[in-house]
């Protein structure tokens, strides 16, 4: 006799059947990025600036690559942070001792690339010129999304940096090291909130809701009823933009809540394949700015577009 599986049992089975945590995959991650940024270019409002990020993670891409991989938690780092509920590796303490390396490689790359606009230039000798340790507080700015009228065309950079030091950490993490945080909606790796949360497809995790971080790329699954920055289940709805014939976009949504008043967009694979949720997100700045017509607000920011904050009235 066929027995009717409670619903608690369902949703044990349901926990053992796709993965909780993904690393990110370092040979993919930038490259699919890139050539996400790439394709959205063409006739969107900011191509300019999408064709410019695209180069930057290339840049990152190479870098990664060329990078040791870093070795993985320790045994009382999981354990720590397992017991707390807390991040397993917080991301601005301490800094990585290799990040000021990886910026200025960055910087200088991108200074001899002939495809960068020449606008940027001053800003890339600037930062070329930057002492290490005014490079360290810039960091710790831009991670807390906390930065000067005059650092914020170097924050993308600074970011992208960051970027790579910290998918090469998250990368070496097993996922079951990954710590149940409190709240769930900060990344369990490095503590940073999600650039976006993205609707899967392909095998185990098809179908599912993960969120992905915006510094180390590691994505957690959390349920699409809940809201992705209060956790909130009551009063979580979607907007789309009309794209130029008047169709409302289905790939990137925002998803609203009418409990802490944020939207953070959706990106939905099974709209399209290729979607990726920073660059996806990055390449619908329309929507951003429907959504300022509203009462609600961004949850977090993309990391390589800083945008200056109105000040406060
Ligand atoms: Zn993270
Ligand atoms: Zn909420």
């Amino acid at each position: 006799m066929q027995r009717i599986l409670q619903p608690g049992e369902i949703e044990a089975l349901d926990r053992v059947s796709f993965p909780r945590v993904r690393p990110p995959q370092v040979a993919a991650l930038f490259q699919e990025r890139a050539a996400r940024l790439e394709q959205l270019a063409d006739g969107n409002p900011i191509a300019d600036y999408l064709r410019f990020a695209a180069r930057v993670v290339r840049a990152q891409h190479g870098l990664a690559m060329q990078a040791p991989a870093a070795p993985p938690p320790s045994g009382e780092a999981v354990r720590r942070a397992g017991e707390n509920g807390m991040p397993l590796m917080p991301a601005s303490e301490p800094l990585p001792e290799s990040w000021r390396a990886t910026l200025r490689a960055l910087v200088a790359q991108l200074a001899a690339d002939g495809a960068i606009p020449a606008v940027l230039q001053p800003v890339l000798a600037r930062l070329a010129a930057t002492p290490d340790d005014a490079l360290d507080t810039l960091a710790r700015q831009a991670l807390a999304d906390n930065l000067g009228r005059e650092d914020i065309a170097a924050a993308p950079l600074v970011m992208a940096a960051l970027q790579v030091e910290f998918v090469l950490r998250a990368a070496a993490v097993a996922p079951t090291q990954v710590p149940y945080t409190e709240p769930a909606t900060v990344c369990p790796v490095c503590g940073s909130a999600p650039v976006a949360s993205v609707l899967r497809i392909g095998g185990n995790i098809a179908g599912h809701r993960y969120l992905h971080c915006g510094l180390c790329a590691t994505e957690w699954h959390m349920v699409r009823i809940k809201c992705s920055h209060c956790e909130s289940t009551k009063g979580v709805r979607y907007q789309g933009a009309e794209d130029a014939s008047g169709k409302i976009g289905e790939v990137v949504q925002a998803e609203t809540c009418t409990a802490c008043h944020t939207y953070r967009k959706l990106v939905s694979q099974e709209k399209d394949p290729y979607a990726e949720p920073l660059a996806d997100d990055l390449a619908s700045l329309t929507l951003d700015l429907l959504m300022g017509d509203t009462d609600f607000s961004r949850a977090s920011g993309n990391p390589l577009l800083f945008i200056e904050k109105p000040l406060a009235v």
